[in-house]
C-alpha cells in the first residue's frame, strides 16, 4: 500500500468559469490558473502522483505549456490514471476536502464523484468528496480563493 497527499489553492477572480470536480458552478467569480483551474482535481492528481512517487502536476502538465491552456482537468486526470497504472499501482480509495465559503458544494458532490471516478475508471464508492467553509477566516473565508486537500491510497498491482 502507498499513500499520497495533495493540496492546491486558486484565486477567485471575475470573468472566469468556476469548475470544481468537473462541474461548472453558477458564480460571479471563478478560479484563475492554468488549465481550467479545477482545484479539486488538481489536489487529487497531486495525491495520486505523490503516492506513486511520480512527482507533481507541475512537472507533468507545466503551466508554461500552451497545450494545457484551458484544458479540462478531467482529461489530465485520465493521464494521471494511466501513469499510476503504468507504474504498477491501482487506486484503493481517495478522499478530498474542498474549502470554499461559497457556492454550496454539497448538492453537487455526487455528480463530482461520478465524473472523477469515471475519469479514473474506478467505482464511485472509492471516491469521497467533502466540502467545508473556512468560517469567514483567511483567503477562502474572505472569498479570495478556493482550496482543496486530497489523500490517495494505492495498491501494488
Ligand atoms: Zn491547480
Amino acid at each position: 500500500m502507498r499513500v499520497g497527499i495533495g493540496y492546491d489553492i486558486h484565486r477567485l477572480v471575475p470573468n472566469h468559469a468556476l469548475i470544481l470536480g468537473g462541474i461548472t458552478f453558477e458564480s460571479s467569480l471563478g478560479l484563475d490558473g492554468h488549465s481550467d483551474a479545477d482545484v479539486v482535481v488538481h489536489a487529487l492528481m497531486d495525491a495520486l502522483l505523490g503516492a506513486a512517487a511520480l512527482g507533481d502536476i507541475g512537472q507533468h502538465f507545466p503551466p508554461t505549456d500552451e497545450a494545457f491552456r484551458d484544458v479540462s482537468s478531467l482529461e489530465l486526470l485520465k493521464t494521471v490514471r494511466d501513469l499510476i497504472a503504468g507504474a504498477g499501482f491501482s487506486i484503493a480509495n481517495v478522499d478530498i476536502v474542498v474549502v470554499a465559503e461559497e457556492p454550496s458544494i454539497a448538492p453537487h458532490v455526487l455528480a463530482m464523484r461520478r465524473l472523477m471516478s469515471n475519469a479514473l475508471s474506478i467505482d464511485v464508492q472509492t471516491v469521497s468528496i467533502k466540502a467545508t467553509t473556512s468560517e469567514g477566516v483567511g483567503a477562502e473565508g474572505h472569498r479570495e480563493a478556493i482550496s482543496a486537500q486530497a489523500i490517495a491510497l494505492l495498491k501494488e498491482l
